[in-house]
Order: structure tokens, then C-alpha cells, then sequence
């Protein structure tokens, strides 16, 4: 018997995260319970943890991985989800990204597939490259303990090339997003009629950014006798049509937690709008959170956010519609690699965005819509730790705000601006810097030649060298502020696999 967590509303929040193995269930109710005596008056939710994975009928490869991954028990997404994608049924699925839903679909496809026939039996469409790379890796290391799957990302922004290499046996199971995927089946290169699982990841999001043309196209190219899964964080018209034509019977199934979520601390910042960005460099500055997410309407206001608060020294980058592919995976790459703590984007930019241990989210303005303001700061809080959302609004967005107390079912605790406290000596620098580096996997460089010619000659030890990421023609190396510039001159003067390459650092 194990009880994970304890919840309070209020903002009070205890995790008791137990192992009562050895403890009756009677007696671990009863000690929760104790617990709420002890705070009175305060309403008190029990979530028993939910089932384990070996309560399912699953094959033995999937009890094995979901028990190396460390996934002792189902999340409940997964609890409500789960047996009725086993059992073959279509679903429509409200789950916010971090509620386990990937992994969710993922055993529902993994569990019928059949290694030995070599045929796409299983398509993942997503909304962005990044979302695909995400759902790419749980489902790999879910199936890892099956040999011989093949899975293949096929998004925009790539060459086809290498694509149309991959393809020339097919893959068990392809994740891309729609554009790419209809381009390939348009040359004829991708087969999708036998399909046995179709799943919609974030289908609003494709929706939203003019995906549904191209996601009808690709259904009538699958198989009517297929498993439809649809994910999304909000039902707008367009997935109640492509529901209504597509699935069969499907089972519906709303997850409260896409609600707000108690392990976020949530505090509401009422501000005049001319005073809104010092009020943003001060709460970056009370809080100094180690990395957060600011979420602004507009791509104009990202990037004049973006140059004010460089103005304070902060290091902050924004992400949004305007930048190229290359731009954004800078950034991205950048933020992830905590170079940069501090991103600014825009709803439609952050899809996708997958940054762990996201300690804050800020809302610079509030989002029109109640539902986009809980799938913001969902970003925090991920995975069981705490998180920080803030949100600033001012007179004219109060309607806006009345709307998210009604969605989230409790009233918004206004807080004071003078809390915030900026301290006199305010060192805000992010932990690492990046370097470029003009030479990537078409090279042949590979992270362990650019971790050898950093640690070579014993200066810099392998714990001040960060994430390290490569693409075709370049690579990006997160180091530790303090020897960025000498990891500069050791990479700018030595060579890797016997070439020079040019390297910079990324400010
Ligand atoms: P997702 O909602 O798919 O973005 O998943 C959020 C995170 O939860 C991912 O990092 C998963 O690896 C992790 N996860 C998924 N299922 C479980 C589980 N049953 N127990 C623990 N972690 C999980």
C-alpha cells in the first residue's frame, strides 16, 4: 500500500510520499486524516496512488520497461485512459502535457505491435518538431526492451534525404508532425493503409496552427479499422468534427488534473500597465527563479521584454513565430542547456517546449482564454515538485481574471507588489554560457570528441561541461561561466576529427 500524496487546497501542500508497504490501508487513512485535524477547516482531498502497471494485462517487454523507467504506478491519465486503449476501444482524451499521457498512448501502440511484420502499424501525429522528439523518446524507451522496433521521426525542418533513406524499410511506428508526414505520403514513401493505431498528440494545437486539412488528408490515406486516440487540451468545434468524422463510439475522458494543479504556488501581481515590466525584473529578482517560462501575447512584446530585461543584465530570450528553425533551436538549446534562464514566448511558441524542472512561469499578461492560462503554468510543477506561477494583470484584464478564479473553481489571492524585494547586489548571471561550434554530425564530431578536446589537457573537468547537442552542420556546448572562455581557445585552436572549426560564444 502506498499513499503518495496528501493535497490541501489553500496553497497548503504536504507530500507525504510514504512507502507504506508495511502499514495497513486502514491505518495509513488514518494518519492522513490525523494530519487534517491537526489544520483544521481545511478541505482535504486523498489520492490513494492509483494502480500499478502489473494490474494490466500487459506483455511482459512493457511490466519490464515501465519498471526499469521507474514507473511504479499509474499516473491518472493513465489509470482512466489505459484499459480501454487495451481493450481497443477509440478515445478522446483531455490530459495537459506531464500528466503521463505519452507514455499512456505509447503501452496502448507498444502492446500490439508486432515486431516480426514489417509494416507501419502505428502513427503519432504532433503539432511541433519538438513535441515529436519528446514522444519519439518515451516511446523508445518503452519499447527498448523489445528488439528490433523501428520507429522514425519524420518532421518539417529536416532534409528529406536522410527521411527517405530511413524509409526504405518500413518503420513499426512513425511520429511527425502532419506537413511532413502528407509530404511523404504524397511521394509515395510512407505507408499508412494497414495502420493499426492512430493517435492525435495536442490535436487542438494542430488545429490551431492549420493543421486540419492536412490531418484529414492523412486519415482517409489509413485504414478505417484502426485505433483512433485523440489528445488534446481543449475540445474546440474542429476536434469535435474530426472526433465526429474519424472515431468510432469513442470513450470520453476528462482528467481533472488539467485543473490547477496544488503543487503550484500561484500568486497575482495587480499592476498599472506602464509599471509591468519593472514589475517583471522585480519578481524575477524577489523570486530568482532558476529558470522561467514568461508568457507574453504578443510576438512584438516578447522581443521588446526580451531587450528590457537584457537591459537589468538579465539574460532572457524570447521565442516566437518569427524565427527561423535554426533561431529557435538556438534558443531552445540555449535555455535548455541553462545558459539563459529566462524565455520569453508566446502560447503558440512554447508548444512543444519540453523543459524539465521548469522552477516558474510567468504570465507577463493574462491569456484570454482560462484554459490556456492553466496549461501555462502547468509548466511548473512538473513530474510531483513544486512550482511558481505569477501573473501580472492590470485593471483592464480583470474580466480575464474573474474568468480563471470561475474555470479553476477558487479565488485568486491577490498579492501586494511591495512583497517584492529586489536585493542591492543583484547577480542574476545563468550558470552556463553556450558555444557554436561550425561543425555537427555531417562532420562526423560527436559529443565524446568535443568532451575529449575540452577535458584533454585536465583544465576542465567533465562536471563544468553541460548538455551537449548536435545537428547536422553544428553542435552547442553548454559550459560553466567560469571557464567559457578557456574552453573557447581550447575548441577555437585544437582540432576535432582532425579539422579546425570555427566556435563562438552565444550571448
Ligand atoms: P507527459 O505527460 O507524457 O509529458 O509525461 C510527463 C513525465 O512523466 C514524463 O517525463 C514521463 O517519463 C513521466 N511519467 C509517465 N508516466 C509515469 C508514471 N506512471 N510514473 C512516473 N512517471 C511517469
Amino acid at each position: 500500500m502506498f499513499i503518495q500524496k496528501l493535497y490541501f487546497y489553500n496553497k497548503c501542500f504536504i507530500n507525504l510520499n510514504f512507502n507504506f508497504k508495511s502499514v495497513s490501508k486502514q491505518s495509513a487513512i488514518k494518519l492522513c486524516y490525523d494530519a487534517r485535524t491537526s489544520l483544521s477547516d481545511i478541505p482535504i482531498e486523498l489520492f490513494m496512488n492509483s494502480a500499478p502497471f502489473s494490474s494490466l494485462s500487459l506483455r511482459p517487454e512493457l511490466l519490464s520497461s515501465t519498471k526499469a523507467l521507474g514507473y511504479e504506478s499509474m499516473t491518472p491519465v493513465q489509470e482512466q485512459t489505459l484499459p480501454h486503449l487495451l481493450s481497443g476501444k477509440d478515445l478522446i482524451a483531455q490530459a495537459r502535457t506531464g500528466s503521463g499521457k505519452t507514455a499512456a498512448f505509447a503501452i496502448g501502440l507498444i502492446n500490439k505491435l508486432e515486431a516480426q511484420s514489417y509494416f507501419t502499424q502505428a502513427l503519432v501525429l504532433c503539432p511541433t518538431r519538438e513535441l515529436a522528439d519528446q514522444v519519439a523518446a518515451e516511446i523508445r524507451r518503452l519499447a527498448s526492451t523489445i528488439p528490433n522496433i523501428k520507429l522514425l521521426t519524420l518532421c518539417g525542418g529536416k532534409p528529406m534525404g536522410p527521411q527517405l533513406a530511413s524509409l526504405q524499410r518500413d518503420p513499426h511506428i512513425v511520429v511527425g508532425t502532419p506537413g511532413r508526414i502528407l509530404k511523404h505520403l504524397e511521394k509515395e514513401t510512407l505507408h499508412l493503409e494497414a495502420i493499426e493505431t492512430l493517435v492525435l498528440d495536442e490535436a487542438d494545437r494542430m488545429l490551431d496552427m492549420g493543421f486540419y486539412d492536412d490531418i484529414m488528408q492523412i486519415i482517409s490515406m489509413t485504414a478505417d479499422s484502426k485505433q483512433t486516440l485523440l489528445f488534446s487540451a481543449t475540445y474546440p468545434d474542429g476536434i469535435k468534427r474530426i472526433s465526429d468524422s474519424v472515431q468510432n463510439n469513442p470513450v470520453d475522458i476528462r482528467v481533472e488534473a488539467s485543473h490547477h494543479s496544488p503543487d503550484i504556488n500561484q500568486v497575482f501581481f495587480q499592476v498599472e500597465k506602464s509599471e509591468r515590466a519593472k514589475i517583471l525584473f522585480k519578481v524575477i529578482a524577489h523570486y530568482r527563479p532558476e529558470s522561467s517560462l514568461v508568457f507574453c501575447n504578443t510576438k512584438q512584446q516578447c522581443d521588446e521584454l526580451a531587450n528590457e530585461l537584457r537591459q537589468h543584465d538579465l539574460h532572457a530570450l524570447a521565442l516566437h513565430g518569427d524565427l527561423e528553425q535554426f533561431e529557435r533551436d538556438q534558443v531552445l538549446t540555449q535555455f535548455a542547456g541553462k545558459s539563459s534562464s529566462i524565455l520569453i514566448a508566446t502560447d503558440v511558441a512554447a508548444r512543444g517546449l519540453d523543459v524539465k524542472e521548469l522552477a516558474a512561469v510567468i504570465n507577463f499578461e493574462l491569456s484570454h482564454d482560462p484554459e490556456i492560462h492553466i496549461h501555462r503554468i502547468g509548466r511548473t510543477a512538473r513530474a510531483g515538485s513544486k512550482g511558481l506561477a505569477v501573473s501580472l494583470f492590470t485593471d483592464s484584464e480583470l474580466r480575464r481574471l474573474q474568468a480563471i478564479e470561475e474555470y479553476q473553481g477558487s479565488t485568486a489571492t491577490l498579492t501586494n507588489t511591495s512583497i517584492l524585494k529586489v536585493p542591492e547586489k543583484l547577480k542574476l548571471y545563468p550558470p552556463m554560457v553556450t558555444l557554436f561550434v561550425n561543425g555537427g554530425r555531417k562532420e562526423k564530431v560527436r559529443a565524446g570528441d568535443l568532451l575529449g578536446a575540452l577535458t584533454a589537457s585536465g583544465e576542465i573537468a567533465g562536471e563544468q561541461i553541460g548538455k551537449i547537442t548536435l545537428f547536422d552542420k553544428f553542435a552547442y556546448v553548454a559550459i560553466e561561466q567560469k571557464v567559457a572562455k578557456q574552453s573557447l581557445t581550447i575548441l577555437a585552436d585544437g582540432k576535432i576529427k582532425g579539422k579546425r572549426f570555427r566556435v563562438r560564444l552565444l550571448r
